[in-house]
């Protein structure tokens, strides 16, 4: 049973019985704050064979899970998954929820908080307890990226609010906690899409959420040709490819890579940014890599400040020496 009503709840989002890694990173901020609020983190696993997923919650640090396993939860749609959310969040009245600012979430979110009327921050890159009003406090960007907003929903619960794939770290799994697995079942509404077909996009296949190297291209690559030379080294690394919206606007490239405030956000364990001059908008979507390496040929590049190593040249020389030297390796 339950113990109170004022938890902290992640959305575990799955998808075709998969989970996506979105939910895992948020059970880190999730921990923090039922730490800090003495109450329970609660993680609500939807889906259609994901018992699996539930279990794995806890090792990641749920103390308990809800769990709606059936397959009209197969694949994500608007109806069906907003009446399930609504539908617990009535029954059990948590506290605050943190959902993935996947393109599900981001959908989900504001359908349920309109249903529910309470109010949603949408793309935190922070999260954390407003000690002085016991309020969640959900920090993101502002103004174009230029400031930080920190955004507390004092009148309404639960407070809610989306967090963008790779902006927290997937804690680290403990298979020996325990925690309890509560199945419920709610009402499936009147399905009023009708899924006709699928198609999965090349962005799909551009794995940047997960991709622990980056080497990302930007205006300075010149060309779409050129980005072969980002992809020589991405490939020699075993990393993903990606961009600034400079090399993406210019269509060089697709949007699927772009890193930034309105790309993706990327926390891979080395990002090397080639040709990047480092605006704050670029920077926002991956200062929280583990090592920055920066190749410019202007000395005086922003990207040198959040860089921990940084080549001054230029990247049509350097990255064929860098290739050349890796794959040696
Ligand atoms: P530039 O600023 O033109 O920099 C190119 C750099 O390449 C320079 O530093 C230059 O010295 C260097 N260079 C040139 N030739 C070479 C060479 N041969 N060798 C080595 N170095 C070379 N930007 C993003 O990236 N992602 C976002 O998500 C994003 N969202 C935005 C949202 C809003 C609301 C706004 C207003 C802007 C956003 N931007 C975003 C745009 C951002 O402000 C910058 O315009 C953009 O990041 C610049 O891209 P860049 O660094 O590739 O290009």
């Amino acid at each position: 049973m339950f113990e109170n009503n004022k938890n902290i709840w992640v959305y575990m989002e799955t998808e075709e019985g998969k989970p996506k890694a979105v939910g895992f990173e948020l059970l880190a901020p999730g921990r923090n704050l039922a730490d800090k609020r003495g109450c329970s983190l609660v993680a609500v696993v939807i889906g259609n064979g994901v018992e699996e997923t539930a279990k794995q919650a806890i090792a990641y640090g749920a103390d308990q899970v809800l769990l709606l396993d059936a397959p009209e939860y197969n694949i994500y749609n608007t109806d069906v998954f907003g009446e399930a959310m609504v539908g617990l969040i009535e029954k059990y009245q948590p506290e605050g929820i943190l959902i993935g600012a996947t393109n599900n979430g981001r959908d989900l979110g504001p359908c349920v908080s309109c249903r529910i009327k309470t109010g949603l921050t949408a793309d935190c890159t922070a999260i954390d307890l407003d000690g002085e009003s016991g309020n969640i406090a959900w920090t993101r960007p502002a103004f174009g990226g230029n400031l930080m907003a920190t955004i507390l929903c004092p009148n309404t619960r639960p407070q809610m609010g989306t967090v963008r794939p790779g902006v927290f770290k997937k804690p680290v799994a403990d298979e020996s906690r325990t925690g309890e697995i509560i199945r419920e079942q709610m009402k499936i509404p009147e399905n009023r899409v009708e899924l006709i077909k699928r198609v999965r996009e090349v962005a799909e296949s551009v794995n940047l959420d997960e991709a622990e190297i980056i080497v990302s291209g930007g205006n300075g690559v010149g060309s779409a040709e050129n980005f072969s030379y980002i992809k020589a080294l991405a490939d020699i690394l075993g990393g993903a490819v990606g961009a600034s919206r400079a090399a993406v606007d210019n269509g060089w490239i697709s949007h699927a890579h772009q890193v930034g405030q309105t790309g993706k956000t990327v926390a891979p364990k080395l990002y090397i940014a080639c040709g990047i001059s480092g605006a704050i908008q670029h920077i926002a979507g991956m200062s929280g890599s583990d090592t920055i390496i920066a190749v410019n040929k202007d000395p005086d590049a922003p990207i040198f400040s959040v860089a921990d190593y940084g080549i001054v040249g230029d990247l049509f020389e350097v990255l064929p020496v860098l290739t050349a030297e890796f794959k040696k390796i």
